[in-house]
């Protein structure tokens, strides 16, 4: 009988455990579901959905090539595999394991109807498995990587089945360009198809550019103005290349501080394990007495990239521009909005999640309460960074006159802090020092 493939985060041939499974089994259906029901307010973000896309068609072709073909459907998970399965006559659907709530509700429900078979594979080591002596999941980073450590390197073999047999027959499918995944009007990602080629092709492409990199990542990751980071971020939440692949083409090129980062991804699915709720609860209870401020002006201007601080703007840009924003300045833009601004870093995880082509559940919000100092990891509320200082420190004028063209013309000595603001370019939103005395304030009151 044919089985089928459930594909969901794990957009590719190689090194996929489940497409090996199912090849192994029989005839082979691969399905994905178009699912925004289940995750419900959690839906994919409207960047993501352009990534979807472009992956969903690569991954189309690429399958074309093995003899196979992508079915597309639209509902609910534990319907529509349930229909296929009767369409072609399988009882059997194998899949990656995934670890937002949503996915696991949906697991449980497809589990239901359907032989569900899950592997791990988007993971250096299945979420869960890395625990303390007493059996308990970690809560702070370093502890969890030093185990992490231990039981490194990860299962990991790039094979890629030679032929996908197909089924007797296919089920229906819908047609990719149906399901509106790309913007219209306005096409705000015009910029996005300049930076990304998504896909595994694309995926693998990056591995094989950052090989010849990571020597000068120790150095370079912190800098906006330079392209010193591997940029591998959607092609791993998308699941286009395997984490256990990405570290064994890197674990031999000294390459630990890369590796360290690279587990942070584990760390958060770690995290979202244990609070599944974390993008909307606080780690640290307390924090629910903190007064927030409501401003939509605020929380617009911070959006648009209009705040008067340019390290902050050309973040804010960069990320609707290209979907996607320099680690260091993601801190700085995070940091601002909730010690500055004072609005809540809920409010800060939401538009991440619609406008980053790399939107993950557990890095998003394990990040935003790293940021905020609310999270069950640290406890910084005091830690107020300071936007300015670090737009020297990091050296992002380049940077900024690549995003705010308004003050493309300004000297090194101006473009941190313009004195004389050029036409167009807004006056600080809030002076650094008065902003810092309010964080702190309202910080007291939590205590
Ligand atoms: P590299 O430095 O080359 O790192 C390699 C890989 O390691 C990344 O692709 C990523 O998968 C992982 N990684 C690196 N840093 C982190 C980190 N701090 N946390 C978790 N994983 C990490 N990353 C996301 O993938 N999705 C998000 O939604 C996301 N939201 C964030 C929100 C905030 C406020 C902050 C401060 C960070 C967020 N990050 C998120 C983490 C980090 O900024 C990105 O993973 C990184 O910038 C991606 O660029 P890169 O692939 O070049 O990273």
């Amino acid at each position: 009988d044919p089985v089928i493939l459930w594909l969901r985060q794990d957009l590719r041939l190689a090194d996929q455990p489940a497409l090996a499974a199912a090849v192994h089994d029989g005839p082979v259906v691969p399905v994905y579901v178009l699912d925004d029901d289940t995750p419900k307010h959690r839906k994919m973000g409207a960047a993501s959905r352009w990534w979807l896309h472009h992956s969903l068609d690569s991954l189309d072709r690429d399958l074309r090539e093995k003899g196979s073909r992508l079915i597309l459907r639209r509902g609910k998970c534990d319907e529509e595999l349930a229909k296929v399965a009767e369409e072609v006559g399988a009882g059997t659907v194998h899949a990656i394991r995934h670890y937002e709530p949503w996915w696991r509700n949906a697991e449980r429900a497809v589990a239901k109807r359907l032989d569900l078979q899950c592997h791990d594979g988007n993971y250096l080591a299945p979420p869960g498995s890395v625990v303390t002596g007493g059996g308990q999941p970690y809560k702070i980073y370093t502890p969890f990587w030093r185990a992490l450590n231990e039981v490194m390197p990860p299962r990991h073999s790039l094979n890629r089945p030679r032929d996908i047999h197909a089924p007797g027959k296919w089920p229906g499918s819908d047609k990719l360009a149906d399901w509106d995944l790309l913007p219209t009007k306005p096409d705000w990602a015009t910029g996005f198809g300049k930076e990304w080629t998504p896909g595994e092709g694309g995926a693998h492409d990056r591995v094989d550019d950052f090989v010849d990199e990571v020597a000068d990542y120790d150095e370079r990751r912190n800098l906006p103005s330079v392209e010193g980071s591997s940029r591998l971020s959607p092609h791993l939440h998308f699941g286009e290349v395997s984490p256990g692949y990405v570290w064994h083409r890197l674990a031999d090129k000294r390459a630990d501080v890369f590796l360290k980062e690279l587990a942070w991804r584990d760390y958060a699915q770690n995290v979202i394990l244990q609070l599944p709720d974390y993008a909307s609860k606080n780690g640290r209870e307390r924090f629910d007495d903190l007064p927030w401020r409501t401003s939509k002006a605020d929380l617009r201007a911070w959006q648009q990239g209009r705040t008067g601080y340019p390290i902050v703007d050309a973040g804010m840009r960069q990320l609707w521009g290209s979907g996607w924003m320099h680690n260091r300045v993601r801190m700085i833009a995070a940091s601002f909005l909730i010690k500055h601004l004072l609005i809540d870093w809920r409010e800060g995880e939401k538009w991440f999640w619609d406008t980053l082509v790399d939107a993950d559940y557990g890095n998003n919000s394990v990040n935003w309460q790293w940021v905020a100092g609310t999270g069950i990891d640290a406890n910084m509320w005091g830690r107020i960074m300071a936007p300015l200082v670090q737009s020297e420190k990091f050296d992002a004028g380049d940077y900024i006159r690549e995003w705010v063209p308004e003050l493309r013309d300004l000297p090194d000595e101006q473009i941190h802090d313009p004195e004389h603001r050029p036409d167009g370019y807004p006056d600080k939103i809030i002076g650094h020092r008065e902003a810092r005395e309010r964080a702190l304030a309202a910080g007291r009151k939590v205590r």
